[in-house]
C-alpha cells in the first residue's frame, strides 16, 4: 500500500472518504497537518504554507494540545535583562523570556530590568498557593444548603481521601462553601506542586463530588460552578486567590530614578495613584496596574503556559511610595497568577527552552519549587514593566518611545 500524501489525503476528505478531523488516523501528524493545509488553503483561497514552518514534532502536540493541527504560529521571542532576583524559589540572575509581537514591550521591561539591578535587585515571593474548582449542587432548600455546608465541614477527611486517589502530586487543603438559595457552590483547593494543576483538579474534584452525592440529597449540576474562577475576570480570584499569589518589590535610590530614568520618586508615586489606584477605581477595574497583563502575556506565551489565563494572571495591584529617606518603593503583587512547569504546553520544545532560559524547566526539587520560581519571575518582569512606563509618563517619553521601536 503507497504512503499516504498530503493532496491523497485531501482527496479523501473532499470525496468524503475520511473525516477531517480523524486524519491522524490515516497518516502520520505532519502529513495529516499538510493535507488540512491544502483543505483550508484551497477553501480560504490563501496562501498558508508559513503555516508549515514549525520545529517540533506534530505528533508530540497532536491530542495533547491540539485537534485539527495545520501547522504552527510562530511569535517572535526576546529576553529582558539578566535581572537579579532575590526570591523565595528564585535566586541569581536570570533572563527573562518574552514572546511578543508588541515592539517597545521587551525593550520597556528591559530598560526596568537594567534600572532594578542598578537598585541591587528585586525581592519576590509566593504568598499564597492553591489551584481552585468550584462544583456547583442543587439542593432542595436553604435548610437543605445548610446540611450539605455541614456535611462537607465534618467529613473534609472523606472528601480529601477521594479527591487525592486520582493523583500522586495534588494535595486538597481546603473547601469552602457559598450558598446562594438552593444552589451550594463547594470552591475545592489543591496545592499542584509544579502543575498548573486545572486538569488534576478537575479530575480530583469529580472524585469528591461522586462522595458527596452517595452521601448526600444533592445533585451534581456542574463541574464547573465559576466560583472556581477559570478564565473570566472575578473578584474571588483578586481576593482569595486563585493558582499562586506571588509579590515582587524594589527600593530604588532617588538619584538612580533621576539619572536613569529622568523622573523622580514623587512622580512615579503620584502617576501610580491618579492612574493605576484612582483611574483603575473610577473605571471599575479589576486591575490596579499599568500593564501587568503585558509581562505575563508575554512570559507565559513563551514557557509554555495556558494563554487564556492571563485573564486572571493581569489581576495584580501596584504600589509606589517615597521612603522617608527620599527613594522610590515600587511593589507589584498578582492575585491569582496561574503557572506550571510540567504539563500543559510546557512540554512542546521551544516553550521547554524559554523555561530553561530561567532555569525552571520540569518538576522541582522538592516539587512546587519550580512553579513558585517561575511565578516570582513573572513578577518580577511585571515589576520592571510598571516601573519603565511609570516612569515613562513621568518623564512624558512614552509616546517618542512607542513611535520610535513599535511601528
Ligand atoms: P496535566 O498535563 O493535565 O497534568 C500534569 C500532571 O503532571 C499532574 O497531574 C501530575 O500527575 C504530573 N506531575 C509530574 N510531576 C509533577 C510535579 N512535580 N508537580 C505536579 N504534577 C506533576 O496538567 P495540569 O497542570 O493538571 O493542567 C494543565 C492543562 O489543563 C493545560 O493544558 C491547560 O490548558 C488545561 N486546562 C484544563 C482545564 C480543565 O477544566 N480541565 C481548564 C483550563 C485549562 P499526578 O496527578 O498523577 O500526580
Amino acid at each position: 500500500m503507497t504512503e499516504p500524501t498530503p493532496a491523497s489525503l485531501a482527496d479523501r476528505v473532499r470525496e468524503g472518504d475520511v473525516r477531517f478531523h480523524e486524519l491522524e488516523e490515516h497518516a502520520d501528524a505532519d502529513t495529516a497537518a499538510a493535507a488540512r493545509r491544502r483543505l483550508v488553503g484551497e477553501t480560504a483561497d490563501a496562501d498558508v504554507d508559513a503555516l508549515g514552518e514549525y520545529a517540533f514534532d506534530a505528533a508530540d502536540a497532536h491530542g495533547s494540545n491540539i485537534e485539527n493541527m495545520v501547522g504552527a504560529v510562530q511569535v517572535p521571542m526576546g529576553v529582558a535583562g539578566p535581572v537579579a532576583v532575590d526570591g523565595g524559589a528564585l535566586s541569581g540572575e536570570r533572563y527573562l523570556p518574552m514572546a511578543t509581537t508588541e515592539g517597545a514591550l521587551v525593550a520597556s521591561i528591559n530598560r526596568g530590568c537594567s534600572v532594578v539591578n542598578d537598585a541591587g535587585g528585586a525581592t519576590a515571593r509566593v504568598t499564597k498557593s492553591g489551584m481552585t474548582r468550584a462544583p456547583v449542587f442543587r439542593v432542595a432548600d436553604v435548610a437543605e444548603a445548610e446540611a450539605l455546608v455541614s456535611w462537607v465541614r465534618d467529613n473534609e477527611a472523606t472528601l480529601r481521601e477521594a479527591a487525592e486517589s486520582t493523583t500522586s502530586h495534588g494535595e486538597l487543603l481546603d473547601v469552602t462553601p457559598y450558598v446562594v438559595g438552593n444552589n451550594v457552590f463547594l470552591r475545592f483547593r489543591y496545592d499542584t506542586k509544579d502543575a498548573m494543576g486545572m486538569n488534576m483538579v478537575t479530575i480530583a474534584t469529580r472524585e469528591a463530588c461522586d462522595a458527596i452525592e452517595a452521601e448526600t440529597d444533592a445533585s451534581l449540576v456542574a463541574l464547573s460552578g465559576n466560583l472556581c474562577s477559570d478564565k473570566k475576570p472575578a473578584a474571588i480570584n483578586a481576593v482569595e486567590g486563585r493558582g499562586r499569589s506571588v509579590s515582587a518589590d524594589v527600593e530604588i535610590p532617588r538619584e538612580v530614578v533621576e539619572e536613569r530614568l529622568h523622573t523622580t520618586p514623587e512622580s512615579v508615586a503620584e502617576i501610580n495613584t491618579r492612574k493605576n489606584l484612582v483611574g483603575s477605581a473610577k473605571a471599575g477595574g479589576l486591575g490596579f496596574n499599568a500593564h501587568v497583563a503585558n509581562a505575563v502575556a508575554a512570559m507565559f506565551l513563551a514557557t509554555g503556559q495556558d494563554e487564556a489565563q492571563v485573564v486572571e494572571g493581569a489581576n495584580a495591584i501596584t504600589t509606589a511610595e517615597t521612603t522617608p529617606d527620599g527613594d522610590l518603593y515600587l511593589s507589584v503583587s498578582l492575585a491569582s497568577l496561574e503557572v506550571g512547569t510540567v504539563g500543559g504546553g510546557t512540554k512542546l520544545p521551544t516553550q521547554a527552552a524559554g523555561l530553561d532560559v530561567l532555569g525552571v524547566r520540569g518538576g522541582g526539587d522538592p516539587a512546587g519549587s519550580n512553579g513558585d520560581a517561575l511565578a516570582e519571575a513573572i513578577a518580577v518582569g511585571a515589576l520592571a514593566g510598571e516601573l519603565s512606563l511609570l516612569a515613562a509618563l513621568g518623564s512624558r517619553h512614552l509616546s517618542s518611545a512607542h513611535a520610535d521601536l513599535g511601528r
